[in-house]
């Protein structure tokens, strides 16, 4: 039924079941591109008062989805969980794209081989009732 080198629809489905249990293991994430702004915090007396390279190095977010547009600042205190939220939006979108792969090869494959079987014995169970009906 099976090539010698093509794997079976159950090795991709537990392939498949393996990417579920890594991505749950992932963590929070969030869709945005991170980018640092130069900016000024208002008190005349901050360095940041003073020349752009003196300003106060800010965490930026934008996002575009089907909502529209948007952007946040990300306080100091939780910028390096939010950074680790974005590199997990980026590993589960990898994960996304295996499991998206796997289940087109078992589409396909199903197609040809199991489809093929059950429409073979789905045939073959009609042409049995029918044989016997005309008895
Ligand atoms: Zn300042």
């Amino acid at each position: 039924m099976f090539k010698a080198n093509e794997v079976s629809y159950g090795v991709l489905a537990k392939r498949r079941l393996g990417i579920l249990k890594k991505m749950a293991k992932v963590g929070p994430f969030i869709m945005a591109t991170p980018t640092y702004l130069k900016v000024r915090c208002g008190y005349p007396d901050c360095k940041c008062a003073g020349p752009k390279e003196d300003r106060h190095e800010k965490l930026h977010l934008s996002w575009g989805d089907a909502q529209g547009q948007g952007t946040a600042y990300v306080p100091v205190d939780l910028r390096e969980e939010v950074l680790q939220w974005i590199e997990n939006y980026w590993t589960v979108k990898e994960y996304m794209k295996e499991m998206t792969e796997l289940s087109r090869q078992m589409i396909k494959m199903y197609a040809r081989t199991i489809g093929r079987v059950k429409r073979q014995q789905r045939k073959a169970a009609l042409l049995a009732k029918t044989g016997k009906a005309k008895i």
